[in-house]
């Protein structure tokens, strides 16, 4: 078939480009039936350097009938494509501050914060701020318990909006991360101006972390650079007892990883907080 690129051009597109296309609309079109009723929650443990649960992050999972569980890497990037991240992310953050004014009344997790990644899509949206404040309310969390996580990608757009919307959520108490730390073009000028709370090192760096290495030379600079701005810096991907030591000696304020403990479902999170303390 033919195929020609051009601003004026016709496409026409080869068979496995029409069936890529074609999967691509199921999937849209299952995705879009599933929000928010097949869509789960899973909540991944982040310890401090005592090892002690400081707060979880929120992993959104889609159990479809027929297809099982499917990770988020396989149809966050679809819902970005389509729209849909935006009623999904919702419903997350929905449910990220209802579990938080359910925990308000336990001792063992009033104390805890979660963590809620937040994609450009949505984070660009004009009344971002007032749909985040409204949800706070609505639920009656504590601000303080929640922690919005961003991407590095979403500062190549127009900053000073992206610095202003950053602003006006802390201006409610809520905190803010920077996640993937590392990935993008980080320029540290930026960096000093932006209101957030914390770098999160991207897990590319962690997981394969031996002392020598350039991974190791990387994290090494985060940490410093995290404590210089003052900082919070978590890593992510933390697998081992010697990746968690090495972090642990660079002066990382918390950890999250397999190490710890897998993202799991709402009841195992519970019984798995109420075990350790
Ligand atoms: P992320 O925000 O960087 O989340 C961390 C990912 O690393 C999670 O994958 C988690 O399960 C995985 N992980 C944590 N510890 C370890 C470890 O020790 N080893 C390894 N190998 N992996 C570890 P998951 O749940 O598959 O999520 C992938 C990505 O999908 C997330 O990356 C995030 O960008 C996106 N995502 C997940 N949930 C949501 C959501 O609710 N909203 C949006 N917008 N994106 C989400
Ligand atoms: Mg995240
Ligand atoms: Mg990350
Ligand atoms: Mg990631």
């Amino acid at each position: 078939q033919v195929r020609k690129i051009g601003r004026d051009c016709l496409h026409f597109f080869d068979s496995g480009m029409q069936l890529a296309l074609e999967h691509r609309v199921e999937l849209e079109a299952l995705l879009r039936k599933a929000i928010p009723g097949q869509l789960q929650l899973h909540y991944q443990p982040q310890v401090d350097a005592e090892g002690r649960t400081q707060g979880a992050e929120v992993l959104v999972r889609w159990q479809d009938p027929d297809k099982g569980l499917i990770s988020p890497g396989d149809f966050i990037p679809l819902a970005e494509q389509s729209g849909l991240i935006l009623p999904m992310g919702q419903w997350i953050l929905h449910s990220a501050c209802e579990q938080l004014a359910r925990w308000a009344h336990d001792p063992v997790s009033r104390r805890l914060s979660l963590s809620v990644n937040v994609s450009p899509k949505q984070f660009q949206q004009p009344n971002f701020v007032s749909l985040v404040a409204d949800t706070l309310d609505a639920s009656g969390a504590d601000p303080a318990r929640l922690k919005l996580e961003i991407t590095e990608s979403l500062l190549f757009d127009d900053l000073d909006r992206v610095t202003e919307t950053m602003a006006q959520l802390k201006a409610r108490g809520l905190r803010l991360s920077l996640d993937d730390f590392g990935t993008g073009f980080s320029s540290l000028a930026y960096l000093r101006s932006l209101p957030v709370d914390e770098l999160k090192i991207d897990q590319s760096f962690v997981r394969e972390l031996s002392p020598e290495g350039s991974n190791a030379a990387i994290v090494r600079t985060i940490t410093t650079l995290g404590q210089s701005l003052g900082l919070d810096v978590i890593a992510e991907g933390v697998e081992t007892e010697s990746a968690r030591q090495f972090l642990h000696a660079q002066g990382c304020s918390y950890y999250q990883g397999f190490y710890f403990a897998r993202p799991m479902p709402i009841e195992e999170l519970e019984h798995f907080l109420h075990s350790a303390s």
